[in-house]
């Protein structure tokens, strides 16, 4: 695999979407810093320099857009394994895409499609960890954050992302040939707000109820005054209540 590395870019999502048709499954693009890091739905994802993870990887599945259903609950899980190997506690999933330490927010996924047919799929699965944030820089991001710097031992940067970018490639491939369903319990180990009261927005609704977990499927298992309801798709944010 080929790794396309930048002091500076607008983002690495963007970086590999423009170049999907040069790549191969498990191409990887790093930068230092991103002038226009992206969150989803057009929200920002704030990128300094500081020897922070912004990363992308380009992948390609077989089958059409439906195979890539809870891809980003398998690299959250491929993450939050990574770094508990290098020791850190205090880990949380919150579906479908964020990593939280001690529940504030540690690091994004944005998975993106680059391209599809009913034979296969093209995506680009892009993650951003905070490595040791300072005050100022943190003081843009609207929500509670976090990063590593409180840990023991502050990970090697080119350590982690080795290790990263090898149990990405090996997860993928595994829920390629196995699903979702090999991933359950490891979701269910970091998955944030089991059984507590949340709110679901999805502009311009919300909807309210007791946190189940997942299914099979990734979907988001709601229980509310009118019955069980699931939830599949990324236009969604969860929020405790
Ligand atoms: P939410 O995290 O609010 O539930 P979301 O999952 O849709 O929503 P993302 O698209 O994953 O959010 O990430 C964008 C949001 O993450 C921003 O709106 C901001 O609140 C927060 N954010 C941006 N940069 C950082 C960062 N470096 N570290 C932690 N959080 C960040």
């Amino acid at each position: 695999g080929r790794c396309f590395y930048f002091d500076e870019t607008t983002s690495t999502n963007a970086f590999m979407l423009g170049h999907a048709a040069e790549l191969k499954s498990g191409d990887i693009c790093i930068a230092e810093y991103q002038s226009a890091g992206r969150g989803r739905r057009g929200r920002q994802w704030l990128s300094p320099y500081g020897h922070h993870i912004y990363a992308s990887m380009f992948w390609r599945l077989n089958g059409d857009i439906s195979q890539a259903s809870g891809l980003s609950l398998v690299i959250g899980c491929s993450i939050a394994k990574t770094l508990s190997n290098f020791g850190v506690q205090g880990l949380g999933l919150k579906w479908p895409n964020d990593i939280y330490l001690d529940h504030k927010k540690l690091a994004g996924i944005l998975v993106e499609i680059s391209h599809c047919t009913d034979q296969q799929t093209e995506l680009v699965l892009g993650f951003g960890i905070n490595m040791s944030m300072s005050a100022e820089q943190g003081e843009l991001i609207d929500q509670p954050w976090s990063d590593l710097s409180s840990l023991m031992s502050m990970p090697d940067k080119t350590e982690l992302l080795i290790k990263l970018h090898k149990t990405l490639k090996a997860d993928l491939q595994l829920f390629e040939q196995k699903g979702l369903e090999v991933f359950l319990d490891r979701w269910n180990e970091f998955d944030l707000f089991v059984n507590r009261d949340v709110t679901l927005l999805m502009a311009p609704n919300s909807v309210s109820g007791i946190y189940r977990g997942i299914d099979e499927q990734g979907a988001l298992i709601l229980e509310t005054e009118q019955g069980v309801k699931r939830y599949l798709g990324g236009e969604i944010s969860l929020r405790s209540a």
